[in-house]
């Protein structure tokens, strides 16, 4: 059992009801990426059951044998010759960011007959090492993966600058949700996973603080 996931789910829950919204409001994403399996036992035995991974290779060796198990979820950038393995193993991609990951995507939808959840990661930074749509792209790109690719776009991820206020990231996240009709909110990890519910967060992606540093 671990101490640090009934500490992680408490706050979470009293950031939930600080901002008046219902403690079961918020999802916990597990970030799992270059964790030793000793690390992630502890979690996965106190009955934690959502999990995120970096990497396809890498979060297939690690969840094979537990894969029925628990939900898996893509949060690192997505190459199009992995397409194809990511459709099959993860129930969400959070990390959609161009076209022709859309376009790839559809065409492995309509192959496979099966479509994980997709969420459109933003670039609210606008930082250019850093993946996804900027933001002043957001709402055309939605809209072509509705329309032109038919894909059916679950809601929003950002990872906001590392050196600075994440708030106004988040809030931006959510406006561009707000307005192309989208109710979910992928945002805040182990450092302000507490500002991001604050600023309307559905699902927090949290790493070191639940397994410790990688
Ligand atoms: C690694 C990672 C996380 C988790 O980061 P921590 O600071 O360890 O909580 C969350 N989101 C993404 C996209 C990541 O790559």
């Amino acid at each position: 059992m671990s101490e640090a996931l009934i500490s992680i789910q408490s706050r979470i829950a009293a950031a939930a009801q600080a901002a008046g919204r219902p403690a079961d409001a918020v999802q916990l994403v597990a970030v799992s990426k270059l964790q030793p399996w000793d690390h992630i036992a502890p979690v996965f035995d106190g009955g934690q059951r959502v999990f995120g991974e970096n990497r396809v290779q890498e979060a297939k060796e690690r969840w094979r044998a537990h894969r029925g198990e628990i939900e898996l979820r893509l949060i690192g950038p997505l190459q199009t010759n992995k397409a194809r393995d990511a459709v099959a193993f993860f129930d969400v991609i959070e990390t959609l960011d161009r076209e022709k990951l859309a376009r790839v995507l559809a065409d492995e939808v309509q192959a496979q007959g099966e479509a994980p959840r997709l969420y459109v990661q933003v670039n609210t930074g606008e930082e250019p090492q850093k993946a996804g749509i900027i933001p002043a792209d957001a709402d055309v790109f939605i809209a072509a993966c509705r329309g032109t690719y038919g894909l059916s776009v679950e809601g929003l991820m950002c990872i906001p600058p590392a050196d600075e206020d994440p708030a106004p990231h988040f809030r931006l996240l959510a406006d561009i949700a707000a307005r192309n009709g989208l109710a979910r909110l992928s945002m805040g990890m182990s450092d302000d996973f507490e500002t991001a519910i604050a600023c309307g967060a559905t699902s927090v992606r949290v790493g070191s603080a639940l397994f410790g540093a990688r």
